[in-house]
């Protein structure tokens, strides 16, 4: 039993995030950027497209609008000839618009084929990625996996070998069952799923090497759609190999259920070291954006203090104290006008990032958020005056009054970002 203990601590509460679990650097590379993918590189952020890759305009488009929003790796499907035969027409695409984000391309089933017929596609791309379960069954399997690390090296690619809950290689699953059997007290069927996708991903990449792929081309992963089953595989996988680790929860649905089963999986696994790249795989809503699975990345990483990508907005959650959606209205574009900035910021002022601003909606927490950020704004109450201070660095530096407080509170934090993050530039 815990007694109840009001005496001082000894030391300070320990922090942040696990040591990270050492992976092997893998470099993936366009031209002249360079995406370093574990190793000491700060956690990437990915996504994929949803176009039909055949649709070269579109896809282009598409990835365009995720890197703009800060995707650094973006995966397209490689399925068809037609597909293979655009990418390199995507890329030239993405290239005369100044977009040097690596293409990734993501194979199944006749990836073996389409890469050794179409070498421009295989050459276009920065990343090959195999899935192990997809690739037919014994010798064949084996021939084409032997294929696609063939063009890997002769292109030198890295890779991600890739496996899936849903698309597991049947024949190894069989044989695990099959000893499982044989166990004195044999393991749930569960658990011998968790295990043979384990082993299914490390195999392979050991069968990569042995092929000729050195360690530091090769990206593991292991997909799964529950939280559960995704935290103790990649617990388990961290233990087993140094191999680069891809972290995303597949399937994980639409909206705040896609976004919250995500976060919970993989914010577990970064605050206990493990991961170096992940996608955060959302149902886009019909219409929807489909960069909003970069910016959770972003926010899911900035939040947990491991990344800073933009500058972050505290809000209160408004109460009864304020009445009006003034404040709500007021934290929201001010968020959409940080976002928006910060393609041209991050050029100009260097550090703006890491920038702070709250948006509070009465005194009784305000004014102390307020202080805390680098900038901030404490807007009336129902029943307060209707004046709303402004604290810059920690000083009620100015008090706004009347219709143009949000226009005013946005030139203020302008001017903030010039002088604060524009001498260093
Ligand atoms: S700061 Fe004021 S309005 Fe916001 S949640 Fe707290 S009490 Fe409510």
């Amino acid at each position: 039993m815990i007694k109840t203990n009001l005496e001082l601590s000894d030391k300070p509460f320990a922090v942040g995030p696990l040591r990270r679990h050492h992976t092997h650097q893998v470099n993936i590379q366009w031209q002249d950027r360079i995406v370093a993918v574990g190793g000491s590189a700060p956690v990437v952020v990915q996504s994929m497209t949803n176009t039909d890759t055949a649709d070269a305009i579109a896809t282009a488009i598409q990835v365009k609008e995720l890197a703009l929003a800060g995707s650094e790796l973006v995966r397209i499907t490689v399925n068809t000839p037609d597909a293979a035969k655009e990418v390199p027409a995507i890329r030239e695409q993405l290239d005369k618009m100044g977009i040097n984000v690596p293409l990734v391309g993501d194979f199944h089933y006749n990836g073996h084929k389409l890469l050794s017929d179409y070498p421009e596609c295989a050459q276009a791309l920065s990343k090959y990625r195999i899935n192990p379960g997809n690739m037919g069954g014994g010798k064949r399997r084996d021939d084409n996996f032997a294929k696609m690390i063939e063009v890997a090296l002769k292109n030198n690619k890295p890779v991600r070998i890739g496996v899936n809950w849903g698309s597991l290689d049947q024949d190894l699953m069989a044989k695990m069952m099959d000893e499982n059997n044989h166990r004195a007290k044999p393991w749930e069927a569960q658990a011998v799923m968790r295990e043979a996708l384990v082993v299914s991903a490390i195999s392979n990449a050991m069968r990569a090497e042995e092929l000729g792929l050195a360690a530091d081309k090769i990206i593991l992963s292991c997909k799964v759609s529950h939280v559960q089953d995704l935290i103790a595989v990649y617990r388990n996988l961290a233990t087993r190999c140094h191999y680069a680790l891809h972290l995303g929860l597949t399937e994980a649905g639409m909206g705040s259920k896609g976004i919250v089963a995500s976060t919970a999986a993989l914010a577990v696994l970064m605050q206990e070291g493990i991961g170096d790249t992940i996608r955060i795989s959302l149902t886009p809503e019909p219409g929807g954006n489909r960069a909003n699975e970069v910016i959770v990345a972003q926010e899911m990483l900035q939040s947990m203090g491991l990344r800073a990508f933009t500058p972050m907005v505290v809000a209160c959650p408004g109460c009864g104290r304020t009445s009006s959606t003034f404040f709500q209205e007021l934290a929201d574009s001010i968020q959409q006008f940080l976002r928006k900035s910060m393609p041209e910021w991050s050029q100009r002022y260097p550090g703006v990032e890491n920038m702070n601003v709250a948006v509070m909606g009465c005194v009784v927490n305000g004014p102390g958020e307020s202080r805390h950020a680098d900038i901030g704004i404490s807007l009336p109450g129902t029943g307060e005056v209707p004046a709303a201070p402004v604290f810059i660095d920690g000083e009620r530096r100015m008090t706004l009054k009347g219709e143009g407080i949000a226009e005013e509170f946005q030139q203020i934090v302008e001017a903030y970002v010039e002088q604060r993050y524009g001498q260093k530039s």
